[in-house]
């Protein structure tokens, strides 16, 4: 007789956000393997001058067999990076001498500062503006957060801290409450604000942990997500909004205006729903800095603004991003409308 084993069919455990950012995807060619891409498509070239990252989240949102996936273009390390372009500068916006009163921290903005919380990514975005940033070089600890504690406890100028990078929220949650508990007896400091794109490309890092702490947090909080596509937002993301809503963090997004990616205002006007959905606020819709190796994402000013007026014939006014772009030296973004 010919008996037929049951195969058995476990699930496989789930990973802890952790054990996901310890198995991101850094070969180009697995991931031109795990969507079906020719590896002609992928520049070694480019691949060496800005690592490939990329969680698995991410790349189980891309359609395999598509070249022109607008999130696999968002990782994919391109020949275009490679062509020098004029006007492209590998420091754009000069952050890391003119406004950096101590290691780790930016303050240009008025009342409000940027703190690193860690020199990480989940993920490489290809326009990324701090693409050729030495982060290695950056090392972030607690003896630097206390200097630079020491510098928000001087300042009462100030009234809120974003935490940024590299992104925060790839720091563990025991060093971020760490932090945040230092700016607790500030009297002027009075919001917390957390730039992230790890609950986008890994949704699981929205744990127990995090809320806990986020909904113990005496500041007022809130998180500015950077969600470029309709399509990045995964049903896990929407429970994670879901729950840091709950939490009592106000959810924003900002966009970067990407071409071939989500430069047309059907795109456009299907993420600013989509967001509203997830109870994220469309925020800011920002013109790529010319940093080198991102020329082909460049959209003209000229069709961002055209893009900009056909999003508020179409939709509500609260729904429409601020059009933007951060100019050099300047105290805010100017709005190019
Ligand atoms: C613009 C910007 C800020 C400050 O934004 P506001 O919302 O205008 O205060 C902080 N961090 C990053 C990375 C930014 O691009
Ligand atoms: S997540 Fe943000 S900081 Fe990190 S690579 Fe992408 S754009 Fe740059």
């Amino acid at each position: 007789m010919n008996t037929i084993l049951p195969t058995l069919q476990l699930e496989p455990s789930p990973q802890s956000w952790q054990q996901a950012l310890q198995d991101l995807i850094k070969k180009p060619s697995e991931l031109a393997e795990l969507l079906n891409l020719s590896p002609e498509q992928l520049s070694q070239e480019a691949a060496e001058q800005f690592e490939v990252r990329v969680t698995r989240h991410f790349a189980s949102l891309m359609e395999p067999g598509n070249p022109n996936d607008p999130l696999l273009l968002q990782v994919l390390p391109g020949i275009a990076e490679t062509i020098k372009a004029e006007g492209y500068s590998s420091e754009p916006l000069m952050e890391s001498d003119q406004f950096n009163p101590r290691p780790g921290v930016i303050h240009k903005y008025k009342g409000r500062l940027l703190l690193m919380a860690s020199n990480q990514c989940a993920i490489n975005c290809r326009y990324c503006f701090r693409r050729h940033f030495p982060y290695q070089d950056h090392h972030l600890g607690r003896k630097q957060w206390l200097e630079a504690v020491d510098y928000i406890a001087q300042d009462h100028s100030l009234s809120e801290v974003i935490l940024s990078g590299g992104d925060p929220l790839s720091q563990s949650d025991k060093q971020l409450s760490w932090l945040a508990e230092q700016l607790k007896d500030i009297p002027h400091i009075k919001r917390l604000r957390i730039h992230s794109r790890l609950p986008v490309v890994l949704p699981s890092r929205v744990d127990e942990k995090l809320l806990s702490w986020l909904n113990s947090e005496h500041l007022q909080t809130s998180m500015v997500l950077h969600i470029n596509h309709p399509q990045e937002i995964s049903t896990e993301l929407r429970h994670a909004c879901k729950r840091l809503k709950d939490a009592d963090v106000r959810l924003f997004n900002q966009s970067v205006l990407l071409k071939g990616i989500n430069d047309n205002s059907g795109i456009l006007a299907e993420l600013s729903e989509a967001l509203f959905e997830s109870h994220i606020q469309p925020y800011y819709l920002h013109q790529l800095d010319k940093v080198q190796g991102a020329a082909h994402f460049q959209v003209e000013d000229e069709d961002a603004r055209r893009l900009y007026y056909e999003l508020r014939a179409e939709l509500p006014g609260y729904l429409v991003p601020l059009l933007t772009q951060e100019i050099p030296g300047k105290a805010a973004k100017t709005p190019i409308v």
